[in-house]
């Protein structure tokens, strides 16, 4: 038998970082939701008891570092299954983008082969066997918006954005999430973003006030490295988004736009001088 799943990308509507934690995480205060970015997924089961991962993106891993990969594993120790799995990963969210492309395919994994092998996992069950591959795995489990607490895995779901447009555009440079880390944490927080303003501006609907409030206390210190990725920022907005913001820790930046006429002079704006651009809905 075979199976699909979709993986799509998250955007964080905000992101702040409270302390460092002993355990040398972050306890952060993250506002997620997903966007109609999504790369697709093919599970087909194998009498061989392997699991073998191929993808048209040449650039991932795609052996036991590959995070699809550490899901099939994970859930075949834990529900101790025989079978083996073929997994394709048809590659479309950029990867190490700050969008959780492989923490997205990494649950729909845990999804698709709950189904596969009808295991009648919980989504609960399922997103604490996602929180062991990584902080945003939960979240991705079952998507939607939340307000993500603790290292990102502790979720309340909450009412879905004012529907609107989101244009994504990713400099072609790599970004280390970890340096982007040590960074702030040498030069501390001045100013944190406004979760709660966040919060109210959606549960009110209200867009323009959620691109006012839009925030991610990891910006300034990625700007401040990359000036590509602030170029980019300001040229969203000279375009006219009506918020824009960096998506975890970079490069991507994403533009809300509401009128939808404003979209292709925002896109075309920016495919003249950054190849990796999409504009796509919030899925809600
Ligand atoms: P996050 O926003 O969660 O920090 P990201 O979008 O910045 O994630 P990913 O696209 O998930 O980054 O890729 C991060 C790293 O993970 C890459 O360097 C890649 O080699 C590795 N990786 C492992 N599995 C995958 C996968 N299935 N898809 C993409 N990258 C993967």
């Amino acid at each position: 038998m075979k199976i699909f799943e979709k993986a799509p990308a998250k955007i964080n509507l905000s992101l702040d970082v409270l302390h460092k934690r002993p355990d040398g995480y972050h306890e952060v205060e993250m506002v997620m939701t997903m966007v109609d970015l999504a790369d697709r997924i093919e599970m087909q089961e194998m009498a061989r008891d392997t699991i073998i991962i191929s993808s048209q993106a040449g650039y991932i891993p795609l052996d036991e570092k590959n995070l699809a990969f550490q899901a099939a594993r994970l859930i075949k120790d834990r529900y101790d299954v025989k079978q083996g799995v073929y997994i394709h990963l048809d590659k479309r969210i950029p990867v190490a983008a700050g969008l959780a492309g492989g923490s997205s395919d990494a649950a729909a994994t845990l999804r698709g082969l709950n189904r596969l092998w009808n295991l009648n996992i919980s989504n609960e069950e399922l997103q604490i066997l996602g929180a062991e591959l990584g902080s945003d795995v939960p979240f991705c489990v079952t998507g939607g918006t939340a307000l993500a607490t603790g290292r990102g895995e502790k979720l309340e779901p909450i009412s879905a954005p004012p529907q609107c447009w989101v244009v994504l555009a990713k400099p072609p440079i790599n970004v280390s999430t970890s340096e982007i880390y040590g960074k702030l944490n040498a030069r501390g927080i001045k100013q944190h973003p406004s979760t709660a303003g966040v919060l109210s501006a959606i549960r009110d609907k209200q867009f323009d006030r959620l691109c006012d409030n839009l925030g991610n206390v990891l910006e300034g210190v990625t700007l401040d490295l990359y000036p590509e990725v602030r170029h980019l920022k300001e040229c969203m907005q000279r375009l006219g988004a009506d918020g824009v913001l960096m998506s975890g820790s970079g490069p991507t930046v994403f533009g809300l736009v509401s009128k939808e006429a404003k979209v292709a002079r925002i896109y075309n704006g920016l495919r003249g001088f950054c190849k990796d651009v999409y504009a796509v809905r919030m899925l809600t």
